[in-house]
């Protein structure tokens, strides 16, 4: 007897997907992309359906209640995640839990409309008794209206004030839908259309020509830092709406792109174009809400980070790729998938072009355009005719410097301040410094979780890592030798903020790293401040140098350029490079703008090319390095760490396993096994094996040997398996 039976894949770690019955009373609801729950051995799980069939229901079990009442997801995008899940080698149940909205995979059947508390004043001629009584009313009054999250936005604890002040009549409450999206209550600026220039027009057009064509192609936008990509963007994505389909664009990361964001709500919402911003900020809820409005077609653009390549748009017509050469578009944990790299994939299965824009594309998006696999759009000029900054690099070598700001460095900010222009200053290591140590006996602090230094964070007399939550006061007396000189070495953002007010006490002075930035909504207002020249000079690290335009900064200064550059992985050299080209382009964004670059190395090649701008320069010498040594994009890597709580069974573990591996290698290298630069991670002992392999094929042949092995490993000894690996950490 045939009867349906459901394909499920279930959100335990279990590669394999399981066969359900489905009975016939439920055969009318069941569909792809529902959510159900089986029975799993003796365990209850829940499952999603990838896959319906006609077939024998011989032995199987019945599939158990249903979840949803309609599909999360279509066919369409189950078949993505399949290739996804099998080409990262991750369960398919933990990659559509990935992809879904939090909270989904739990037990929670339904996330429900929210509601919350909203507050209102009601005028009395009285005043409450509690300054922060007093301070609530007052804000209420002043917003007319304000939800119980946005007050809790501004005032810890408000609850038990709340409730007094409803108690004495001075607020009325009202339970109301909660806002969509507290993004979404930021101003947004008004929409500028300009003209595009020959070369922008020239960019539109072909990929315009794609988008009526309907069909996959990709496309490399390479434009120098205010070349106005962005402004193609939009273009490109109006085309798109027009033709009926809906647009997708990814960004680093959400929080630090408000500007990005505004633009395009600026340029669509006033036709009436919906936008959906998935961020980090919003609540499970929020997110299962936006995801339900994009199943319904309700949203005809998306903006996200990472994740947001799963969205569930049903009519994909474009998906852009904004600054495709960060490396936060790999997740680094988990399914360690890379939304570049999907993005192509999506568009290839949905016949639908794709546009990856950087001003520094990563060697791999470049190096497809020179294999003719993707079309380079170019725009060579600024977009306002202003001209890319003079760049000088400042040797620092054999020089013993008092201070961490050379001489050119410190004549150059007073120029800048006397000229009342603005002053943006890099230095990628945050906290006072990176280290302390005892003068006498050379004794360093380290963290006890991962081996390596703690960073000295003098305002909160704490010594820090930066890789776990471990902290701990900072020693009065070295703890080897009982000596007293125990010194700050080396500098970070906060050390550099503290002198730099020491030698411009009349500057305006701020600092923007992720200490001074974790509590919400600080980044945009320094972002603001420096808009509306409030700041005189910024200090920060790489954050400072993404995804926003501040017209009154002339100047740039970067101070230990080779600290990236010294890092124990091979992208080493072209992360240096595109950081450093990229905050160089924030100077002169209105024309004549200068930057200093401080450094020991200013014969690499990756620091005189980025003081020339020059890519092509910095691509073909990078590439015959790559080449020498078969790293992408001239071969392929898959990298495995094993970790635990034991060193002993992690090594020897990974022993047996190079070893095992080696006797299958072929045409594949198998490099280690070796302890990971960062040998010892949150506690755990971690030890890597490197795959390396001119060809893909004989990677994925040696991948089987590895899955059939895998079960081998002892108790207690994780193994992670990263495909094209970005951090090697
Ligand atoms: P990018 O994304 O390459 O950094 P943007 O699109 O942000 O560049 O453009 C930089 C600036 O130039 C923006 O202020 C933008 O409004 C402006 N701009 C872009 N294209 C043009 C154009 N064709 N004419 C005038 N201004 C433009
Ligand atoms: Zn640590």
């Amino acid at each position: 007897m045939q009867s349906l039976i459901a394909e499920i894949a279930v959100t335990a770690p279990l590669k394999k997907t399981f066969s359900y019955r489905v009975e016939s009373a439920m055969e009318g609801t069941m569909a792809v992309g529902l959510r159900v729950r089986v029975s799993l051995g003796r365990r209850r799980s829940v499952g999603f359906v990838v896959g319906l069939r006609r077939g024998d229901p011989k032995g199987l079990k019945p599939v158990g209640e249903l979840l949803d009442e309609e599909p999360l997801f279509d066919s369409a995008l189950c078949r993505f995640l399949r290739w996804a899940a099998e080409y990262y080698q991750h369960p398919l149940g933990q990659v559509i839990k990935t992809a879904l909205p939090g909270g989904l995979s739990s037990e929670v059947q339904r996330v429900a409309i929210l509601t919350e508390p909203v507050y209102r004043a009601v005028p009395t001629g009285q005043a409450p008794r509690g300054r922060k009584q007093q301070e609530i009313v007052d804000a209420v009054q002043q917003q007319g209206e304000m939800s119980l999250s946005a007050l809790r936005r501004c005032f810890s604890a408000p609850h038990a004030p709340l409730s007094r002040l409803v108690e004495l009549g001075f607020l009325a409450v009202e339970e109301k839908e909660k806002q969509r999206d507290p993004f979404f209550s930021e101003a947004v600026p008004s929409d500028r259309p300009v003209s595009l220039n020959t070369q922008q027009q020239d960019a539109l057009q072909q990929i315009a020509t794609v988008i009526d064509a309907d069909r996959f192609q990709s496309f490399l936008l390479h434009g120098v830092t205010g070349s106005g990509k962005t402004e193609v963007y939009l273009h490109a994505i109006d085309a798109t709406l027009r033709a009926g389909r809906q647009g997708m664009v990814l960004v680093p990361e959400i929080a630090l792109t408000p500007q990005l964001v505004a633009r395009f709500r600026a340029r669509f919402e006033p036709s009436e174009r919906r936008i959906a911003v998935l961020h980090s900020g919003l609540s499970d809820g929020e997110r299962y809400d936006a995801w339900r409005r994009i199943t319904r077609g309700e949203v005809d653009i998306v903006i996200g980070a990472r994740s947001a390549i799963f969205a569930p748009l049903s009519s994909l017509g474009l998906i852009v790729v904004d600054e495709e050469h960060e490396s936060s578009y790999k997740q680094g944990e988990g399914f360690r998938y890379s939304a570049r790299d999907l993005a192509l994939v999506r568009g290839q299965q949905l016949d639908c072009p794709v546009v990856l824009g950087s001003a520094t594309p990563s060697l791999g998006s470049y190096y497809r355009t020179e294999q003719q696999q993707m079309t380079r759009l170019s725009l060579t000029r600024r977009a306002h005719d202003g001209d890319l900054p003079q760049v000088e690099l400042i040797d620092l070598s054999g020089k013993t410097q008092e201070s961490i700001l050379s001489e050119p460095l410190v004549d150059a900010l007073q120029q800048t301040l006397e000229a009342q222009q603005q002053a943006l200053l890099l230095l990628n290591r945050r906290g006072f410094a990176p280290f302390l140590l005892c003068a006498d006996c050379g004794t360093s602090f380290r963290c006890p979780n991962c081996e390596i230094t703690l960073t000295f964070h003098q305002r909160e007399a704490r010594l820090r890592c930066h890789y776990c939550d471990y902290f701990e006061a900072p020693a009065e007396a070295c703890p080897q030798c009982a000596g007293l000189n125990i010194e700050p070495e080396g500098a970070g953002t906060e050390r550099l903020e503290q002198e730099l007010s020491e030698l411009f006490p009349q500057a305006r002075i701020a600092r923007m790293d992720r200490d001074t930035t974790s509590r919400k909504g600080i980044h945009q207002r320094l972002m603001t401040q420096m808009m509306e020249r409030r700041l005189d000079i910024l200090v920060g690290t790489q954050m400072i140098a993404k995804g926003h335009d501040f017209p009154g900064v002339t100047l740039v200064g970067v101070l230990a350029a080779d600290g990236t550059l010294n890092l124990p992985d091979f992208r080493s050299a072209e992360r240096t490079f595109s950081l450093l080209t990229q905050v160089a382009g924030r100077a002169g964004r209105a024309g004549g703008g200068r930057v200093l670059i401080q450094t020991y190395s200013t014969d690499h090649y990756a620091l005189d090319c980025a003081s020339r701008q020059d890519y092509r320069g910095f691509y073909e010498q990078e590439l015959d390095f790559r080449r020498e040594l078969g790293y992408p994009p001239c071969g392929h890597l898959v990298n495995l760490v094993l970790s635990g709580n034991d060193e002993g069974r992690v090594f020897g573990a990974a022993a047996r396993l190079g070893g095992t591996l080696e006797q299958h290698a072929g045409d594949v290298e198998v490099l280690g096994p070796s302890p990971c630069p960062l040998v010892r991670l949150r506690g755990k002992t971690r030890c890597q094996i490197l795959l390396k392999a001119a060809q893909r094929a004989p990677l994925r042949h040696l991948l089987t040997i590895l899955e059939a092995v895998r079960g081998q490993l002892p108790q207690g000894v994780a193994l992670a398996v990263d495909i094209d690996p970005v951090d090697m950490f």
